[in-house]
């Protein structure tokens, strides 16, 4: 007989440890780890997924008490190596160990065990994209004259989906429920045509003209010394990890394509991480453009059949090559040679739900198990991956940094200038723009050429502020600071959405909510106002493109604007923080940002780090060609390291004056950080559960050195969606276990009704 290792996932309950079931000889070679499976669990079933199996009957339990797998319900996912990641994970981050297995399942296929009365029978409730699901279904020429009756609301539904253009059957379904059935009748009417096409959904994605770059003749200096320890670290197999520390445009993505290359020559395939936002069809075009079909995409743009069958390309081994978000560091590539993630700095590699994991950890573990390299890319490298290459290891691996200084060619770093917002004021300058920037806006138009604007929503930019005290209003029910929209003159808040016009709000004679003041203003500006601004301000041959939230939100929209901009002969980019990243454009030859400074504000020990990190990203999007390229950053707070240092090219007048801040208050590098955030309607109950949970880590930490409880206080966003929230900081030294500590405590706490509780360990959202 063999045993197998089930983590059950029901949903009500966070079970903290594996489960041992008996293995009948009938589903002997499908009940295998990776396997999602049924099986009975304290009078009830349960869905479950097999985490190792072995021939050993699990010890101190009698062997008439194991229960049999009552029936394998889909194939095996993930292989022994992932299901070890995945108890690391539930460790590591102190979260559910469902939690921390799902994310490695084939893509739509999840099964949940439901019932519809307590005492009714057990049914599951399947998710089904696989590829059986390509089915398209369209109107026939009968529709026109097709009146549904008055009953069958579904059949409406799928016709009026139906005349936006041929779907799905499967999408359909999902977004109409019961769409099924409502083809199939609507079938037989012949409204509907329903045709089966295999094909790999996705497939389609067109590439920039500018996408398909060319191998280049030779490689710099920098990036043969970089590949040279890329292929030491792959070849050491043990996890080594490489910092690639380049700035913008030397070739890093060529250094990344290069060593894939090598990898896959000696049958290795390779994952890489870029962030969501600038996985575009650009960057993915140059991995196919090398690799061809060797390449499968995954990221959340992709509908869940596409996410589907390019998992499955993975799984059979058809694509050795996975680019992607965050989550694709749980494809299902056993051969892993090389995990690459490139901007190694963003922020969006913490995941900001449960696992709460951090793609560099994850990434680095993984590496580690499989006998891979690590290499992470950036121009601005996080602080603690720095700090880790300084000490050469970290978890018994060596971390090397090898920097790239230079662009390859004639391209050269931009001239950046840093323009005192406050003296513009003085000398009575009222514009969005700088004379600096208007002086260089101008001379783009003149030279035909491109320019790029960016203008920093993050912070406190676009809000309505008192003139005489400083306050600004907030939403009553959020304790979010309100946003104002200058189209329509409303307020709006972003954690609850609802919007109030001006004038009504506190009251309709539109007074400070604190000192009663008149003199309410906005202070800052939206995209809106700078494209408007700059349509006054230049001749009409220059396009004018704004890519924001707004303009982007149609599938493909954000490509389609790229596109735009790469067709025109002279053109203004203007955008938010999107447009920093991974943008390749030889005749952008200015980059302007509009307000540099808006986030150094936040309540945030990261907030310096994030404007540094922006403005070099952004400011290397200039000059990327021949023609030299030139940066100007506004500002009202010149004198700022990060200011200072993005103006001199050099990092060391940022890092110095940041390390030692954050030595000084003990925060990382040189420490762990984790955040509980406990949240609920019922303010007492919140505040007793934290107190609770606060008492009883400072009585495990005590006064171990290094270890600092801070709080319970409100957090921030003290209120959102009328929940109130409060949170505890754990600090602890640099290679403590917080984990450990952290979940036993919280698994310990007596659970209430509507109060919930988040562990975040290296938690990179403080409000
Ligand atoms: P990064 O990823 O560091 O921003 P890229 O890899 O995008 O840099 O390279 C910037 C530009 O330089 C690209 O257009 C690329 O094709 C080109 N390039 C990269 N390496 C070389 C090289 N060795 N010789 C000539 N051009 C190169
Ligand atoms: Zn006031
Ligand atoms: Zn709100």
């Amino acid at each position: 007989m063999r045993y197998a290792s089930v983590v059950l996932d029901i949903p009500t309950r966070a079970l903290d440890a594996a489960f041992d079931y008996a293995i009948p000889p009938a589903l002997e070679g499908e009940a295998v780890t990776g396997a999602t499976v049924l099986v009975s669990f304290s009078h009830r079933m349960a869905v479950g997924y097999v985490v190792g199996t072995s021939d050993e009957p699990p010890a101190g339990v009698p062997a008439e008490k194991i229960q049999p797998i009552a029936q394998v319900l889909a194939p095996s996912a993930f292989d022994d190596v992932a299901a070890g990641l995945a108890a690391w994970m539930a460790r590591e981050y102190a979260c559910p160990l469902p939690d921390a297995v799902r994310p490695f399942l084939a893509p739509g296929q999840k099964v949940r065990v439901t019932r519809a009365a307590p005492d009714a029978p057990w049914e599951l409730a399947c998710e089904r994209t696989g590829a059986v699901d390509a089915r398209w279904a369209a109107l026939t020429p009968a529709a026109n004259d097709f009146v549904p009756a008055r009953s069958a609301s579904r059949q409406r539904a799928v016709i009026e989906a139906l005349r936006q253009g041929p779907q799905r059957v499967s999408e359909l379904s999902a977004t109409i429920p019961g769409a099924r059935a409502a083809v199939t009748a609507l079938e037989r009417r012949g409204v509907v045509a329903v045709r089966s096409l295999r094909e790999l959904r996705g497939g389609g994605d067109t590439t920039l003209s500018t996408a398909a770059a060319p191998r280049p003749e030779a490689l710099t200096a920098g990036q043969r010394a970089a590949l040279a320890a890329i292929d030491a670290a792959r070849e050491a197999a043990r996890g080594d990890v490489v910092l690639v520390d380049g700035v913008t445009g030397s070739g890093k993505t060529e250094v990344y394509l290069a060593a894939i290359e090598r990898s896959l020559a000696v049958g290795r395939g390779a994952l890489v991480l870029v962030p969501e936002i600038s996985l575009t069809a650009q960057t993915v075009g140059r991995f196919r453009s090398r690799f061809g079909d060797d390449v499968a995409v995954l990221h959340s743009r992709l509908s869940a059949g596409e996410r589907f069958d390019q998992w499955d390309l993975v799984r059979s081994g058809r694509a050795r090559v996975v680019v992607g978000a965050r989550s694709a560091l749980f494809a299902p590539l056993a051969q892993v040679g090389l995990v690459i993630i490139d901007e190694e700095h963003e922020f969006s590699y913490k995941q900001d739900k449960s696992p709460r994991y951090h793609a560099r950890e994850v990434a680095a573990e993984l590496a580690r198990a499989r006998g891979a390299a690590l290499v992470l890319g950036s121009a601005t490298p996080s602080l603690e991956s720095l700090e880790r290459c300084r000490e050469g290891r970290c978890r018994g691996v060596s971390w090397t940094r090898v920097e790239m200084p230079e662009r390859p060619g004639a391209s050269v770093l931009p001239d950046v200038t840093v323009v005192d917002m406050a003296e513009q004021f003085r000398s009575g300058g009222r514009s969005v723009f700088s004379g600096p920037l208007v002086d260089a806006l101008r001379e783009v138009a003149e030279r035909r050429e491109k320019a790029v604007l960016m203008l920093n929503r993050r912070g406190f930019a676009n809000f309505l502020m008192c003139r005489e005290c400083g306050c600004v209003p907030e939403c009553p029910h959020c304790s979010t600071a309100l946003t104002y929209h200058e189209r329509g003159h409303l307020l709006a808040c972003h954690s609850c959405g609802r919007t109030w016009p001006v004038r009504a709000f506190p009251d309709p004679s539109t007074r400070c909510p604190n000192c009663g003041s008149r003199y309410l203003a906005a202070f800052g500006v939206g995209t809106q106002r700078v494209e408007d601004e700059l349509a006054m301000l230049l001749p009409p041959h220059v396009e004018v493109i704004r890519m924001d939230a707004d303009t982007t939100r149609a599938k493909g929209a954000h490509q389609s604007l790229l596109e735009r901009f790469d067709a025109a002969e002279c053109a203004v980019l203007v955008g938010t923080q999107m447009i920093a990243k991974g943008l390749d454009f030889p005749e952008v030859t200015l980059v302007g940002v509009i307000n540099a400074d808006t986030m150094l504000k936040l309540p945030d020990f990261r907030a310096a780090e994030r404007t540094y990190d922006l403005l070099e990203q952004v400011a290397g999007r200039a000059g990327r060609g021949e023609r030299p390229g030139r940066v100007i950053v506004q500002t009202y707070w010149a004198t700022h390291p990060a200011m200072r240092a993005v103006a001199a090219h050099d990092r060391r007048v940022f890092l110095d004056a940041e390390l030692a801040e954050r030595a000084e208050a003990h925060y990382p590098p040189y420490a762990r950080l984790a955040n509980v955030v406990a949240w609920g309607r019922g303010e007492k109950d919140v505040r007793s559960a934290l107190d609770a949970l606060a008492a009883a880590v400072r009585e495990r930490a005590g006064d171990a050195s290094g270890w600092e409880v801070l709080g319970p206080a409100d957090c921030v966003k003290a209120r959102v969606k009328d929940r109130f929230r409060r949170h505890l900081m754990v600090k602890a030294p640099a290679g403590a276990d917080l984990g450990a500590l952290l979940a036993p405590l919280v698994a310990s706490l007596p659970r209430r009704a509507g109060i919930n509780i988040a562990v975040d360990i290296d938690a990179y959202d403080l409000m």
